[in-house]
Formats: C-alpha cells, sequence, structure tokens
C-alpha cells in the first residue's frame, strides 16, 4: 500500500467518525455513509436489472464483477456503487460496500482516465485497506478490548477471514504504539 494512500484512507475515517458522517454505531452501514457523500449512490444489481429491464445475472455480466463496482461518470462528476445483494451474507455485502467506497476516498479514479477501475492488486489492497478501517476502526476496538478475532467478527459484523485480517492488522499496530523508543 502506498504511504500517501493509507494517510489519505486514515484521515477519512477519522473524519467520518469524528465529523459525524458515520455514528458510532456498529456494524457500520456503508450505504448509509455512502448517502452523505457528495455525488455518490448506491444500486443494488437488483435494482439495476430491476431499471433495466434485465436479470440481476445481466448485471453480474455487463458489471464484469459478481459481487460489486463502482462506476464514475466523469462527465456528471456521480460516482455510483453497486453490489449484488443476492444470496450473500450482510457482512460479505457490508464489506463489498465498503470496499467500493475505498476506490473512491482512495482517489483511484484521479489516477486513471476510465470510467471503470482496471484490474490491479495495489488498487484492491487499499480499497480493503479502507473497508477494514471503516468496517472495524482501531479506535472502536481499543475501547472494547477484544481479545480474539470472533469477538471482532460478531461486534463489527465481519466475515471470519476480514476479522482475523484486521485482527492480525490491530495486534501490529498495538506492537508499534507500545514499542520503545
Ligand atoms: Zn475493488
Amino acid at each position: 500500500m502506498r504511504t500517501v494512500v493509507k494517510k489519505v484512507i486514515d484521515e477519512t475515517v477519522m473524519k467520518i467518525y469524528w465529523e459525524g458522517f458515520a455514528p458510532f454505531v456498529f456494524p457500520a452501514d456503508p450505504v448509509a455513509l455512502i448517502g452523505k457523500i457528495y455525488a455518490c449512490y448506491y444500486r443494488s444489481y437488483e435494482q439495476l436489472a430491476v431499471k433495466n429491464k434485465c436479470r440481476p445475472a445481466d448485471i453480474v455480466r455487463i458489471l464484469k464483477n459478481p459481487d460489486g463496482c463502482v462506476f464514475y461518470d466523469r462527465k456528471k462528476n456521480h460516482y455510483m456503487i453497486a453490489a449484488n445483494e443476492e444470496g450473500r451474507s450482510p457482512a460479505r455485502i457490508r464489506w463489498t460496500i465498503a470496499h467500493e467506497i475505498g476506490h473512491v476516498v482512495a482517489g483511484h479514479f484521479l489516477e486513471i482516465d476510465m470510467d471503470f477501475l482496471p484490474e490491479n492488486k495495489l488498487m484492491e489492497e487499499e480499497a480493503d485497506y479502507f473497508a477494514a478501517s471503516f468496517l472495524a476502526p482501531f479506535f472502536a476496538i481499543a475501547r472494547k478490548d477484544f481479545r480474539r478475532p470472533a469477538e471482532i467478527r460478531d461486534f463489527f459484523g465481519l466475515s471470519q477471514t476480514a476479522a482475523e485480517y484486521r485482527w492480525n492488522e490491530y495486534v501490529d499496530f498495538l506492537r508499534l504504539v507500545n514499542s520503545p523508543l
């Protein structure tokens, strides 16, 4: 992950909670957050299918992603975030939507001249970092004095894999802040 992008993400997450864009309530609601981001809106694949008079499977094919995507309408300067809610757990949907917001926060569309993001491992990693930071911020983990990944999974509404990953990041973070100079 790029240091400059990490800084932007960290600062944005702080701003989201401390300036009241999201309440201190968990599991966090990424759709509610989208409603507060200027020129950004959310549609489920099902809503897109109804609007375009096709099946959700057609939306998956057109968007080339079974889970979610973010589209930037450069002319209107609008972001549309879409997620497939069909047959997916709330934890997975929550993560997908937060991940797509992460691409917007990280400014990925400002680096390219396309409406869709290309396959890019670094960008995916950065969007995941935003998802983890927004859905399970360190300050909230610290307040609860959690000791196990399962507690993070249940409290923040993450998948087991995401919770374990976030737990490891938290342990690394604690090691860093507690290490003697
Ligand atoms: Zn992505």
